[in-house]
């Protein structure tokens, strides 16, 4: 039986040329053999929208089509930095597009899957960022901008925060207890796998919560955790 895949946290952008040649490696050995690969979020640094003509997104998107032609199942779910990935991107790369609280039935046992950043409720600074930038109205509203100027005020706030936005980087919270038995206990289930936190490991069930997956982030090593009907392993690789 074929194995299914897990990622997330590539942050692939033109800054990091060997992270594209990884990923490219990635889809054209591991996932080839899989059954299925999803991606939970933040395979791309930043996304401006479905219509980014930059080579980098470009020549992702046709990678991914290409392995999906070859019959592998794609699924997609938002991170932080790709909210605005959208049905553009799914028609063009064959990745079906999950809800930010998707659960499937992973050979028998109900998995929750998210991207994490919901989990980290400790900072309360970024949930509020966040329902700012997923208000629908302020989506539709920004979409509707010409990409030069969704490109000029992504580049001004990028600049405007870097010296936050490194500090930040450095110190991603961590999920609370509290929200990881709240959300399992939501959808009813024994497995949860996310990524976000850049803290990759297995935390077997408590008597609290069932078992949580975290998926590691791309950068001096590349991640990617293998489920099948016995096993689940996460995978390092160097990069
Ligand atoms: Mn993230």
């Amino acid at each position: 039986m074929k194995p299914t895949l897990f990622i997330s946290d590539l942050h692939l952008s033109d800054q990091r040329p060997d992270l594209v040649r990884a990923f490219f490696h990635f889809l054209d050995t591991q996932a080839r053999d899989a059954e299925a690969l999803y991606i939970l979020g933040d395979l791309f640094d930043f996304w401006l929208g479905d219509d980014d003509d930059d080579d980098i997104s470009q020549q992702v998107m046709g990678a991914l089509q290409t392995l999906h032609q070859t019959g592998v199942k794609l699924f997609f779910l938002q991170g932080n930095r790709d909210f605005l990935v959208a049905s553009g991107f799914a028609k063009l790369t064959g990745c079906a597009l999950l809800d930010e609280e998707t659960v499937i039935d992973l050979y028998g046992t109900p998995t929750l899957l998210m991207h994490g950043d919901t989990l980290c409720t400790d900072d309360v600074k970024y949930l509020e960022f966040r329902r700012k930038v997923q208000n629908p109205i302020t989506q539709f509203i920004f979409r509707l901008l010409p990409l030069s100027v969704r490109k000029k005020i992504f580049y001004k706030v990028k600049t405007g925060s870097k010296t936050s936005q490194q500090q930040k980087s450095a110190m991603i919270m961590d999920v609370t207890e509290q929200a990881v038995i709240d959300v399992m206990q939501k959808h009813q289930v024994t497995r949860l796998i996310h990524g976000h936190t850049h803290r990759p490991t297995v935390h077997p069930a408590t008597e609290k919560h069932g078992e949580r997956i975290v998926l590691g982030d791309w950068d001096q090593n590349g991640w990617y955790l293998q489920v099948d009907a016995d096993s689940r392993k996460l995978e390092k690789f160097a990069i």
